[in-house]
């Protein structure tokens, strides 16, 4: 995690992480973002949410947006009508429900449509500063798993037992480490293993092919 940490350093930071830097850590816009992001590209999650937050920034100015303008502000996201709807709804959850905050609790952000264990683990981490917390995404499932810290099928399996393979001080920084090294380095398919700075420590479990050292 050091090294990666060290490595890390000037690579651009993955959507969520810069919209949570750029706007003071708001949860509400680390939500909204992560709702979004789900199988997009950073940049267009990260345009999407921007012309989002200029249209409205709060809870109820959200809810109170159409729903068609909210599609158009958020596309091209992929399931952009889905996500709209998912937006809408979560924010009239906020206001109904919890008084048009975001709430700073696991079961209570499952309540909200849309927002399931990576959101919410995202949410606590970056929006409230939990140092109890591993968000897990696609990125963090497969390094995991290469790495042979665990062996799972699905994310929410990798989380628990991230909980128990991985140090408590390196929790809420596993999911900005193994992303940021997973856009750039341990991509899905071609890691480029010879550019690693832990291929001495990677067993490269199921790892089959990779990219020729230096080759981008
Ligand atoms: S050595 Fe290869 S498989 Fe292992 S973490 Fe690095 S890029 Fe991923």
């Amino acid at each position: 995690m050091r090294a990666l940490a060290r490595a890390i350093t000037g690579l651009e930071l993955p959507a969520v992480e810069k919209i949570s830097e750029e706007q003071a850590k708001d949860p509400l816009q680390i939500l909204i973002a992560t709702i979004l992001s789900a199988r997009t590209q950073d940049a267009t999650t990260h345009a999407a949410s921007t012309r989002l937050f200029k249209a409205a920034r709060t809870p109820r100015t959200l809810a109170k947006l159409p729903l068609t303008q909210i599609e158009r502000l958020i596309y091209p996201v992929s399931f952009y009508r889905y996500k709209a709807r998912y937006v809408k709804s979560c924010c009239e959850m906020l206001v109904s429900r919890f008084g048009g905050k975001v709430p700073s609790t696991m079961e209570e952000l499952l309540m909200l449509p849309g927002v399931g264990r990576k959101t919410a683990n995202l949410v606590l981490i970056l929006g409230f500063k939990s140092p109890r917390n591993i968000c897990v995404d696609t990125h963090v499932h497969r390094i995991s798993n290469r790495l042979g810290w665990v062996k799972t099928t699905l994310p929410d399996e990798t989380e628990q037992a991230l909980y128990h393979a991985t140090a408590r001080r390196w929790w809420p920084y596993l999911n900005l480490y193994l992303v940021t090294w997973g856009q750039n380095v341990c991509r899905p398919v071609y890691p480029r293993c010879g550019d690693c700075v832990i291929r001495d420590e990677c067993p490269r479990i199921g790892v089959l092919r990779t990219r020729r050292r230096g080759v981008d």
